[in-house]
């Protein structure tokens, strides 16, 4: 029988969500989407060391903000409750006692003085079949002694029994059979006594098992645990159930050399964060996408390539577009590299596609970060000068760069263009110039362009140099839209008004 899909997303709230896992948890929803399975977001917290505070509500704002939907989870409830493991210390702690019961685990001591000096005589010393047989645990203990020990208080790990000697296969969707031989495991610890708590070992395998899940979905550094996990999988005797494991390729650094790590993003400039993220110890700020200006959509369809093609060229994709392609057969094995500029050709290809209404929405706050208050211009304006400037952006933010004049009059002017273009009848000429655009019935650019080239040809004027004080002038320096655009958007008066104002401040 067909099982139904069921995927969990399980961060650890111990920091911001990292790019690489904003991309595990992309994954696992294009393939709950595809398979019209379910999403679980389960918050794994049983590392009380690393808890950090507003980690929680970091990763539900981030996914949120990407579109990337929950099914269940904390704040979404569901049938298979509670979804954060601190909360279900109840059932970890049966799990712990079954596994004692059937002998599949075992109770041990071992201060860490004891373990470091085990360490000490011996240089590779685990914690093994090898070696379990002259440690303080259940194994070589009298069970009075043990209990004595347990109900004086004494701290104690339970740790994971493995036989040597069994080749463990993992089946992989990527990667095909992964197969290691248990020798080399060591008795991982399951539950801490001291804590009350599991180890993420225990405590994701008996959460996948209870939720029901078909497949897990992570980055491949959880490769390594594998093993043991399907080992635990056995031990329970829920081996039938097993989901199917998926590794995604890491993350590599620009240049594929490593994992792509926080510093690479502090080192080359750009975030590794979804959103902006404030520490709350240290104080420091890490930048994030939504920040710098990317669009949600932008992200997910430049994480979504990361590791994974449609099986053709095919680039930009809309949320629903990876939903519809997305599968396993496409990801690649080897790690991906973090192409940052590629990343900033997404965000330039969404803008351009964004209605022009509600690329000026965006603009507005970075106009009033630049002290322009966007009330005093109408929408209509607003969004024709966006316009007329967007094809040359990446970020939002770079629309101040090359629509700022439409809003701020120019204060100075690009000096190469005036010694280039700017001589001792340009005043005359321009006036001239705003004389014959006052005259014209209408500024509709196609109208006004011509009359004016036919009148500099008439005049027997330098085409360029006319022009070219004309445009510095206005905006300030010699780029930017086409001029006869800019005239009609910004008006009569107002063209006006720089035009006078610059033959005032440039014979000055
Ligand atoms: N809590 C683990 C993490 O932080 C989950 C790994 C897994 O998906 O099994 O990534």
């Amino acid at each position: 029988m067909e099982r139904k899909v069921r995927v969990r997303f399980a961060p650890s709230p111990t920091g911001p969500l990292h790019i690489g896992g904003v991309r595990t948890a992309l994954y696992n929803y294009l393939f709950a989407r595809r398979h019209g399975g379910d999403m679980i977001l389960r918050i794994e917290d049983t590392d009380s060391q690393r808890f950090v505070p507003g980690a929680e509500a970091y990763i539900n704002e981030a996914l949120a903000w990407l579109g990337i939907g929950i099914d269940e989870g904390v704040k979404e409830g569901g049938a298979y409750g509670p979804y954060k493991q601190s909360e279900r210390r109840d059932i970890y702690r049966e799990h712990v006692k079954m596994l004692l019961d059937n002998g599949k685990a075992y109770i041990a001591f071992d201060t860490p003085e004891e373990l470091e000096a085990a360490r000490a005589a011996q240089p590779n010393f685990q914690y093994d079949a090898s070696t379990r047989g002259n440690m303080r645990n259940s194994l070589t203990m009298p069970a009075d002694e043990v209990k004595r020990l347990i109900d004086n208080g004494e701290k104690y790990v339970v740790r994971f029994k493995i036989e040597p000697g069994r080749d463990v296969v993992v089946n992989d969707l990527i990667r095909g059979k992964v197969t290691i031989n248990s020798s080399v495991l060591d008795d991982k610890v399951l539950y801490k006594s001291a804590d009350d708590l599991p180890t993420y070992h225990l405590a994701n395998i008996v959460d996948d098992h209870l939720m029901e899940v078909s497949h897990v979905i992570r980055g491949e550094e959880w490769l390594p645990s594998a093993p043991l996990h399907v080992l635990l999988y056995e031990a329970f005797g829920w081996a039938d159930t097993m989901p199917q494991f998926v590794h995604l390729p890491l993350l590599l650094k620009p240049d594929g050399k490593g994992k792509l790590s926080k510093r690479d993003g502090d080192r080359l400039g750009f975030p590794v964060f979804p959103l902006e993220w404030h520490d709350p110890k240290s104080g420091e700020i890490s930048s994030g996408y939504r920040e710098r200006g990317y669009l949600p959509e932008a992200v997910v369809n430049f994480l979504a390539l990361l590791g994974w093609n449609p099986g053709d060229d095919t680039e930009i994709m809309s949320m629903q577009e990876l939903i519809d392609r997305f599968s396993f057969d496409h990801c690649s094995r080897a790690g991906a590299k973090f192409d940052f500029e590629k990343g900033k050709w997404f965000n330039h290809k969404y803008l351009q596609e964004l209605p022009d209404a509600e690329l000026a929405e965006l603009f507005k706050p970075v106009m009033k970060a630049h002290g322009v208050n966007p009330d005093d211009f109408s929408d209509d304006y607003i969004i024709r000068a966006v316009a007329m400037v967007k094809s040359r952006i990446n970020f939002v933010e770079d629309l101040w760069e090359h629509a700022r004049f439409f809003f701020v009059a120019p204060e100075e002017y690009e000096a190469k263009s005036v010694k280039k273009r700017w001589s001792e009848d340009t005043p005359a000429i321009l006036r001239e110039l705003m004389a014959r655009l006052k005259a014209l019935p209408s500024l509709e650019p196609k109208g006004a362009e011509e009359d004016i080239i036919g009148w500099i040809q008439e005049r027997g004027y330098h085409m360029g140099n006319v022009m070219n004080a004309f445009r510095v002038a206005v905006v300030g320096e010699c780029k930017g839209p086409h001029m006869f655009d800019i005239v009609e958007l910004m008006g009569f008066d107002a063209v006006n008004d720089r035009v006078e104002a610059a033959i005032e401040r440039i014979k000055a």
